[in-house]
C-alpha cells in the first residue's frame, strides 16, 4: 500500500515539480527577475515537497529531476540575457548525458552580461549530470579509438614547440577509452588519465593504459602532480569547471602548463549557423571563445599564451553517422548508400574546436 501510494504520491509530485510554479519561476526569469529570487522559489518547492512527504509518512523516491537556476560558471554573476530557448523536451538525464553526442534543441542558453560567457541555465545539478556521466557508455565514441589516437599523435607533433619536452609527465582530465594517452605515450610522454564512465576506463584499462576511474576532485588525492594538465573536450562538460580548474592547478608542477581544447562559439560557423551550431549539445553546459576561455583561465591563476585550430581524422562511415544522428539532411541517405570501404576512409577535418596552452602565472 505504502509503495503504491508512494508511486502516485512521485507521480503528483513530480508533473507539479514540472508544472506552475517552478514554470513561472522560469518564466519570470526570462523577465531580468533577479536569479536569487528564482533560487528561493526553487528551495521553497522543495521544502513543500519535503513537507507533503513527511505529513503522509511515506519513503518518495524523487529524483530531483529539475533543471534549477545556477550563476555564470566563470566570473559567478547572476545578470544574464537569453540566447536561444529550447525546441525540444527531454526530461531524461539517460538521454540528455548518456552519450558523447548528447542531444539538440533541449538547452535554455544565456550570455552572462558581466563576462560575456554563454551557458545552460536551468541545468540539471551536478549529482544528476554525474551520476548519468557514471552509467554512460558510447560505444560508437570507443570504435573510433584508432581514428581518436591519429588525430591526438598528429595534433601532440604540431604542439611539441610549445609544451614541455617529452619525457615530462601528463594526466588527461576525461580521457574516455585513453586514445590521448596511447597518441602522447607514442611521442615519449608519460601519461596517465581519468574518466567518470566505468565501461569506457575499463576499455582503456584493458589496452594497458593507466586510468584512473571517478572524477578530478575524487581522485586528486591519490595521484601525483605533472608537468602537463589536459582537458580535451572535456570543460564544456563540467557543470563547475572552475573548481576543476582550480583542483588541476593544484596538480601542475612550476613550469607547468594546462591545455584546454574545446568547441569555440566564436568561430565563424558558430556565428552562421546559431542555434543550429553542431557543438550546441545538451552534453555542453557552457560554450567558450577564445576571449572567455582567457578570462575563465586568468581568473583561476593561468595566462594562455598559444591557441590553434585542432584538426581531427575520423572514418568517414562514423562522420556520415554523426551527422544522420544530428539530423542533417541527407545524412542517413547518404549512409545508407556508402560502400563499405568508403566507410574506412580516414576524413581529417576541422569542426570549429580551438585547442588553448596556458602556463602558471607568475
Ligand atoms: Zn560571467
Amino acid at each position: 500500500m505504502d509503495v503504491l501510494f508512494s508511486n502516485t504520491l512521485r507521480s503528483v509530485l513530480y508533473s507539479q515539480s514540472h508544472g506552475p510554479l517552478v514554470s513561472q519561476a522560469k518564466r519570470l526569469n526570462t523577465f531580468s527577475m533577479p536569479m536569487h529570487a528564482t533560487q528561493i522559489l526553487d528551495i521553497f518547492c522543495a521544502l513543500a515537497l519535503s513537507t507533503l512527504c513527511m505529513n503522509f509518512g511515506v519513503i518518495v523516491l524523487f529524483d530531483n529531476l529539475i533543471r534549477l537556476s545556477r550563476s555564470c560558471p566563470n566570473c559567478g554573476a547572476d545578470e544574464q540575457n537569453i540566447v536561444f530557448e529550447p525546441w525540444k523536451h527531454e526530461d531524461s538525464p539517460t538521454m540528455l548525458y548518456g552519450a558523447a553526442s548528447g542531444v539538440k534543441g533541449t538547452q535554455t542558453l544565456v550570455t552572462c552580461k558581466a563576462c560575456s560567457l554563454m551557458y545552460e541555465n536551468p541545468c540539471y545539478s551536478s549529482e544528476v549530470i554525474t551520476k548519468a556521466y557514471a552509467n554512460s557508455f558510447d560505444a560508437g565514441h570507443d570504435s573510433q579509438y584508432e581514428m581518436r589516437a591519429l588525430s591526438f599523435r598528429r595534433s601532440l607533433t604540431k604542439l611539441l614547440p610549445h609544451l614541455p619536452s617529452p619525457g615530462a609527465t601528463v594526466l588527461d582530465i576525461g580521457t574516455a577509452g585513453g586514445a590521448f594517452l596511447t597518441a602522447a605515450e607514442e611521442l615519449g610522454f608519460k601519461a596517465e588519465g581519468i574518466e567518470p564512465s566505468r565501461n569506457l576506463a575499463e576499455s582503456g584499462k584493458k589496452r594497458g593504459l593507466k586510468i584512473h576511474n571517478g572524477t578530478l576532485e575524487g581522485c586528486a588525492s591519490e595521484i601525483g602532480t605533472f608537468d602537463i594538465v589536459c582537458l580535451w573536450d572535456v570543460i564544456e562538460h563540467l557543470y563547475d569547471p572552475g573548481k576543476c580548474i582550480e583542483v588541476a592547478r593544484q596538480l601542475i608542477n612550476p613550469g607547468g602548463v594546462l591545455l584546454i581544447n574545446f568547441p569555440d562559439i566564436g568561430t565563424v560557423p558558430a556565428k552562421l549557423f546559431g542555434k543550429h551550431f553542431w557543438w550546441i549539445l545538451s552534453v555542453h553546459l557552457q560554450h567558450f571563445n577564445q576571449a572567455t576561455i582567457t578570462d575563465f583561465c586568468n581568473r583561476r591563476g593561468f595566462e594562455p599564451y598559444h591557441f590553434s585550430k585542432y584538426y581531427q581524422v575520423l572514418e568517414f562511415g562514423y562522420l556520415e553517422e554523426m551527422a544522420a544522428h544530428l539530423g542533417l539532411p541527407l545524412a542517413s541517405t547518404i549512409h545508407k548508400c556508402t560502400p563499405n570501404f568508403m566507410k574506412k576512409w580516414h576524413i581529417p577535418y576541422y569542426a570549429s574546436q580551438t585547442t588553448m596552452i596556458a602556463r602558471l602565472s607568475v
